[in-house]
Parts: C-alpha cells; sequence; structure tokens
C-alpha cells in the first residue's frame, strides 16, 4: 500500500459525488477517474477477460467482473458479481451488456476507493452478498456516511487463472472450502462467491469456521 496515495485519495471529500439507489451510496465513476488523473495522471485501469474474451466471468450460474485500478504502480483488484437493481446476482442466462458494463462502473470505482478515494462510503456498505435481501430505501445509514477508516484494506491476493476448476483453501487453517448454503437465504453459495466475499471482507480467504474465529477476535 502506497501510503502517500492512500492519504492523498482518502482526504478527498466525496460527499457531493454520490448517487444513491436502492438504499446504497455510490460514487460516481467519472468523478472518481477525473479525481485519480487529475492527481497521478500515469494511473491506469484494466478490466480483465476471461480466456474467452468476455468482460466478464460466469460459472454458468451466476457472473461476475474483475477490474483493477493501477496508480504509482499499485494495482488493486475489485471483484463484482453482475447484479440487478435490487442488488441481487443476476442468472449467467439473463445477464445483458447492459448490465456487464454497470458492473465495471462500479467494480473500477470500488477499485479506486480500495486505494482510499471515497472508501468511507463503501466502509459501511454490506457486500453485495448479504444486499440480496433489498434494502430499504429510506435506511437512515446511507444518509450519513461512515468515517474514514483508521487503515488502508490490505489488497487482495493474486487469484488463480479462471481456466483452472475453483479450489479455494482457508488461507489460516488449509482447509479446502465446500459450498454451503446461506442460512439468510436458503441458497448455495458457490466456493469462489465465498472466497471472494471473504477476500472483500477480510483480505484473505478464510472459511467459515475461521470467519467466525475472526469475528470473535473482533
Ligand atoms: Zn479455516
Amino acid at each position: 500500500m502506497n501510503e502517500s496515495v492512500f492519504n492523498t485519495l482518502n482526504s478527498v471529500n466525496c460527499n457531493e459525488h454520490t448517487e444513491k439507489k436502492n438504499g446504497l451510496t455510490y460514487l460516481s465513476w467519472a468523478w472518481a477517474w477525473a479525481e485519480v488523473k487529475k492527481r497521478y495522471p500515469t494511473a491506469f485501469y484494466t478490466i480483465y477477460e476471461n480466456p474467452d474474451g468476455w468482460n466478464y466471468f460466469t460459472d454458468g450460474r451466476t457472473c461476475w467482473v474483475k477490474t483493477g485500478m493501477t496508480i504509482e504502480g499499485l494495482e488493486l483488484i475489485e471483484y463484482l458479481p453482475v447484479m440487478d437493481y435490487r442488488n441481487a446476482s443476476i442468472p449467467a442466462d439473463k445477464v445483458t451488456s447492459f448490465d456487464v458494463n454497470k458492473a465495471i462502473q462500479r467494480s473500477l470505482t470500488k477499485a479506486v476507493a480500495r486505494h482510499g478515494l471515497g472508501l468511507y462510503i463503501y466502509a459501511g456498505e454490506d457486500l453485495p452478498e448479504d444486499a440480496e435481501e433489498p434494502k430499504d430505501a429510506d435506511d437512515p445509514r446511507t444518509l450519513k456516511a461512515a468515517p474514514p477508516p483508521k487503515s488502508a484494506p490490505k489488497p487482495p491476493k493474486p487469484q488463480s487463472a479462471p481456466t483452472q476448476p475453483a479450489q479455494f483453501k482457508c488461507e489460516a487453517c488449509g482447509a479446502v472450502l465446500k459450498p454451503y448454503i446461506s442460512p439468510k437465504t436458503n441458497e448455495e453459495i458457490p466456493v469462489r462467491r465465498h472466497a471472494e466475499t471473504s477476500m472483500k471482507k477480510f483480505g484473505k480467504v478464510l472459511c467459515l469456521d475461521c470467519i467466525g474465529k475472526e469475528k470473535a477476535n473482533g
């Protein structure tokens, strides 16, 4: 993590440049990118493609995008499910290029946030997986931004090539992740999604047991 980049971007006031949709607050991508380029003209972003050259990935059930934001030589990666207006994952056979483009934009904005810009806006945001229970549009949490975090998030670990079968191991205990049934939605959570969620929340892949311990340790 480049402290100087993070501190610079994290101190930018983004409050005038957010949009609220379905109870979640989003930063405007066009504005965020302009703010980055003003300060770091060599910054660039990457929209990752799957081996077939598509700008999104799929396991046949849901889809996600992968984007990277490189500032001062440091790339931070963001994975985001392709979601509908209620922030629920769209089934793979229903995804349109419009949905994918929307996801790419949001993913890039979140990648910028990992570098510090507007991170406080996302700090209180539930993960998209949790957001499958749609938020009340009047949710008061969206009206005030969370305070800026004290430390930068850990950059995600590089992921194995998307062509390989998804196998994820818990980085704490080494257990191979298995799909599980979400107690909230009764939906089966595939290991890749679990891994991505864990990555976003904890900066590493953890099994359910270790997530429990992580939470218990505060
Ligand atoms: Zn574990």
